[in-house]
């Protein structure tokens, strides 16, 4: 049996990756510090005998009995609202963190996986971005913790790969939804559904003109696990090229929850990028790889997950235990 370790196993993407895996008949070793996640995402999980829970960060040094395959660095905070409360465990989590990891795939002798993002192109000034594009990214901006981490851990990633000879590859997620998304995790899709299940208007940030390309999750999830067991060591953008204006997304949830609130308008946080698109030119050719499901199916989906958890879970704060 294969095994497999999954960083942010209690988060949002790990925890699919986890379901995945576990499909595919691999032993998950998922770990997380649940500074974002939630033990609640994996609960499913874990009282199967082919997965294990390591409450660890993965910022300090990593132990881990026995063999190890694969290693899914997954583990950082992802949402904006996250990363700018804790910035330095953002920065800590993708440096120290990516190392970390790269020397345990060294020394197991395993492959590595680490989630980049679309955000290393910033406010990218390409349109749609490719994986040639190098980015707009201000270093010193409040996103500069977040940016700025994922492109030292794609140099990292690199270096370990030609200086170590380290099986690496390395996906630029661009923006991904689905269940298990935290409600209050301030990122757009949970907080305008979370606005309408609650009865309060949704807040678009700025005029609502930028634009993003939304993916649904298990469409990510195909396409990593692809990345993985390829052979591509160069970044490959993984999303879903459907691009749409925040204030055209606001109204599409509108009328997918038959909610009777309006839009409300608020300042767009600093570096805000105008838009964002996926060129997936390349994940076509070398993975064979194009998302399946339409932002109407994956919406619904999502929003049912959400409609059916428990009232309370609709006004929790936070989870973030540590903040
Ligand atoms: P998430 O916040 O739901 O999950 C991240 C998980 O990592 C959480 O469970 C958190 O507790 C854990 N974590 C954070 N710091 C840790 C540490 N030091 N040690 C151990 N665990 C730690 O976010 P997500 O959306 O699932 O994102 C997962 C990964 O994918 C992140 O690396 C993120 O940058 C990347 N990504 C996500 C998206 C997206 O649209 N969801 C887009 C681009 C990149
Ligand atoms: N946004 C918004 N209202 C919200 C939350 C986010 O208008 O309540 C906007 C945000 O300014 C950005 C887009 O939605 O332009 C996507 O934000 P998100 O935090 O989901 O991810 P990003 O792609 O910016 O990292």
């Amino acid at each position: 049996m294969k095994r497999v370790l999954i960083t942010g196993a209690a988060g949002f993407l790990g925890s699919h990756l986890s379901d995945r895996f576990i499909k595919e008949g691999y032993y998950v070793i998922g770990m997380d510090n649940l500074v974002t996640g939630d033990l609640r995402n994996i609960e499913h999980l874990r009282s199967n005998p082919h997965f294990e829970f390591i409450h660890h960060d993965v910022s300090k040094h990593i132990v881990i009995d026995g063999d190890l395959d694969y290693i899914l660095n997954f583990a950082s905070p992802a949402s904006p609202i996250d990363y700018l409360k804790i910035p330095i465990q953002t920065l800590k989590v993708g440096s120290l963190g990516t190392h970390n990891c790269l020397g345990l795939a060294k020394a197991k002798g395993a492959r590595i996986l680490v989630a980049s993002t679309s955000e290393v192109y910033g406010d990218p000034l390409v349109h749609p971005q490719n994986e040639e594009y190098w980015g707009h990214v201000n270093p010193v901006g409040l996103r500069g913790c977040y940016d700025e981490a994922k492109r030292f851990q794609e140099a990292i990633t690199m270096a370990y790969h030609r200086h170590h000879g380290v099986e690496t590859r390395i996906v630029r997620i661009f923006n991904t939804y689905g269940p298990r998304m935290r409600l209050n995790d301030g990122r757009v899709l949970p907080a305008f559904i979370g606005q309408a299940l609650r009865g309060e208007d949704l807040t678009v940030f700025g005029d609502g003109s930028q634009t993003r390309s939304f993916c649904y999750v298990d469409d990510l999830v195909e396409g990593i696990y692809r990345l993985l067991l390829s052979d591509h060591p160069m970044p490959v953008n993984v999303g879903n090229p459907a691009e749409i204006t925040i204030g055209q997304f606001a109204e599409e949830i509108i009328k997918l929850t038959g909610t009777s609130q309006k839009v409300i308008y608020k300042p767009l946080p600093q570096d805000d990028p105008k838009q964002r698109q996926p060129d997936i030119t390349l994940a076509r050719k070398v993975l064979g790889w194009e998302p399946k499901v339409s932002r109407e199916e994956g919406l619904r989906i999502t929003y049912d997950y959400f409609r059916n958890l428990p009232e309370e879970r609709l006004y929790e704060e936070s989870n973030h235990r540590q903040f």
